[in-house]
């Protein structure tokens, strides 16, 4: 069985992979207006600016759209099937969307506006996935 792909550091998600084996979600943000940019870019898609700043984020947001894959086609997800991809939609910043797997809880209890919490789920040594549960509305984890 092949084994699940990871994601390979670069110059510009180097900040995003790193936060995340911290267990924090981190996000380019431009200190000249202040927006996040995401996926990182080396300029802010706001202003231009070339300087862009880590920034840790609250890692809460709402489900913007999710699809739940069945299908055996992508090698290294078998053990995971069925699963769900979603994408949500940051606290910070409208538009500011990020992408990862649904953890705990059933895609049967996903809409559109679910209030989304990370967590992070470490594959080994070098990789930790920000994944998102679905939050209560306590702000607590359900
Ligand atoms: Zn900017």
């Amino acid at each position: 069985m092949a084994e699940l792909p990871l994601p390979v550091r670069d110059d510009l998600n180097r900040a995003y992979w790193d936060g995340a084996q911290a267990e924090k979600l981190v996000i380019l943000r431009c200190p000249a207006c202040q927006a996040y940019t995401h996926p990182p870019r080396a300029m802010c898609t706001t202003c231009w600016h070339e300087e862009l700043v880590p920034t840790e984020v609250s890692g809460r947001g709402t489900l913007y759209s999710w699809s739940v894959m069945h299908s055996k086609g992508n090698p290294g997800f078998e053990d995971r099937l069925p699963y769900a991809v979603l994408i949500v939609e940051l606290a910070e910043q409208k538009d500011l969307r990020v992408i990862g797997n649904l953890v705990g809880g059933q895609p049967s209890d996903l809409a559109i506006g679910t209030p989304m919490q990370v967590v992070f789920e470490k594959v080994n040594e070098d990789i930790t996935l920000p994944q998102w549960r679905i939050a209560a509305a306590d702000g607590g984890v359900r």
